[in-house]
């Protein structure tokens, strides 16, 4: 399949669409940047990629920094992880507070912002003063790429203006679900959020999920199988908060988005996609990067289903 065509005409049929959805606007570092801006990485499990657009140009990579921290708690808890934090789909905004009151602090899935919020609990508990470090470690480690670092400034405009997330870690800790200081906790969370990434980096990071757990690139095996089908569910059910069930049905891909305007899609025992567009739709998700993926899976006929 011509993937570099198909990626030309995506690009060339989305541009209707530039004058639709609103940059993320909670914090000054994302409200500024450009919003018609549109780059798509595919990289295959034998090296070869595929790209249009600026996919070197690093971008916030926000919450699909949850998959990374999931993927770390999983390997270092097993099933025990979901007592704290389940694998149920919210319904409900990526942020929300309404169902920890009667679900007794936890939160529904580890992609909703309470969910990644237990997960950072559950990783300061082993690494410490370190979780932040070991977090980076791995994400240098599954994307094999020493470079990737977090920016300073939004990091700081996430802790001046994240009172949600700290309304959502009190919650849980009256509960009794977050185990260590608040700060060291929401620190690490912030954090994970301000890593910044290319659309190549962040395709190249998962492809061990899309090749049950390990890496096609370097044969290095990051997760069991079976964790990595988890993962995957994961994606589908919960990636897109209460906009998955719309995703899953338009593009029929596990995914993942964050509010910088970056999602990444796995289509299993082929290859990992990137795609980055900062314009979001109402529930938080890249707009034309959801309709540029389904145009993918329209043409290639490459979704799960
Ligand atoms: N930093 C954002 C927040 O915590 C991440 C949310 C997202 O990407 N959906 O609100």
């Amino acid at each position: 399949m011509n993937y570099q065509s198909i990626l030309e005409e995506i690009e060339s049929e989305i541009q209707p669409l530039f004058n639709e959805g609103k940059v993320a606007s909670y914090i000054p570092a994302l409200a500024n940047v450009n919003p018609n801006q549109f780059s798509m990485s595919i990289q295959m499990f034998d090296g070869t990629s595929f790209g249009i657009g600026e996919v070197n140009k690093k971008f916030s990579i926000q919450s699909i920094s949850k998959v990374f921290t999931f993927t770390l708690a999983l390997n270092n808890y097993g099933k025990d992880l979901y007592k704290r934090v389940s694998h149920e789909p919210s319904g409900n905004p990526f942020n929300s507070l309404v169902q920890l009151e009667y679900e007794n602090g936890i939160p529904r899935n580890p992609f909703i912002n309470a969910g990644a919020i237990v997960t950072a609990d559950s990783l300061v508990s082993i690494y410490k003063k370190n979780s932040f470090e070991n977090i980076l470690d791995f994400i240098k480690k599954v994307s094999n790429d020493e470079t990737i670092t977090y920016d300073e400034e939004i990091f700081n405009s996430e802790l001046e203006h994240g009172f949600r997330n700290y309304a959502l870690i009190n919650m849980i800790k009256s509960f009794g679900n977050i185990h260590n200081n608040i700060d060291d906790v929401i620190k690490t969370y912030f954090k994970q959020c301000s890593i910044m990434m290319s659309p190549v980096q962040l395709a190249k990071s998962m492809l061990f999920l899309a090749n049950h757990g390990e890496n096609p690139l370097t044969n290095e095996c990051i997760i069991t199988e079976s964790k990595a089908k988890r993962i995957n569910s994961l994606m589908l059910t919960c990636g897109h908060y209460d906009a998955s069930g719309d995703f899953a049905y338009k593009v029929g891909l596990p995914g993942k988005s964050g509010v910088g305007g970056g999602i990444v899609a796995i289509v299993p025992k082929k290859m990992a996609i990137c795609v980055y567009s900062p314009r979001l739709n109402i529930q938080g998700n890249s707009l034309i990067g959801t309709k540029a993926l389904e145009l993918f899976t329209t043409k290639t006929g490459l979704s799960i289903f």
